[in-house]
């Protein structure tokens, strides 16, 4: 079984993951605390620690350009994926590249440089903000 098994979750992993499934967006360890407080989960450590758990179990990633948190829409899952940023609204779109990495890390290894982590986020406007530009709408 490669899915992963809730109840191997600690309680603050389970309750971090609730906060972010319910966001749908990127949170910061911050946002977290506001939907986990209720829940007893209230001290930055706290935080920190399940976010560090759930990102090792791939089920979150964390959004550097952010410094922010996204639920996996993909979980579990072994691929790549890129991140697109928008600049717009703040939505990050998970966006699996599959072998499209492959090309970039050949590229990457004809300058001898062996690359041992990936992440890839790209900033623009998501479709909803494209639009937003065009038409003006609020
Ligand atoms: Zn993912
Ligand atoms: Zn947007």
């Amino acid at each position: 079984m490669s899915h992963a098994d809730p109840s191997a979750l600690t309680r603050n992993e389970g309750i971090v993951l609730a906060a972010l499934k319910s966001a749908r967006r990127p949170l910061s360890a911050y946002q977290i605390m506001e939907h986990t407080t209720p829940e007893g989960v209230r001290a930055p450590q706290q935080i920190y620690r399940a976010l560090q758990g759930l990102v090792g179990h791939r089920l979150v990633h964390r959004i550097e350009s952010l410094n922010a948190y996204l639920v996996c829409d993909h979980a579990p899952h072994e691929h790549q994926s890129a991140f697109a940023v928008c600049t717009g609204c703040g939505k990050v779109e998970e966006v699996p590249i599959g072998k499209a990495l492959g090309g970039l890390l050949r590229a990457v290894a004809t300058t001898g440089f062996a690359v041992q982590t990936t992440h890839i986020e790209l900033s623009g406007l998501c479709a909803a903000c494209g639009e937003g530009t065009k038409t003006a709408a609020g």
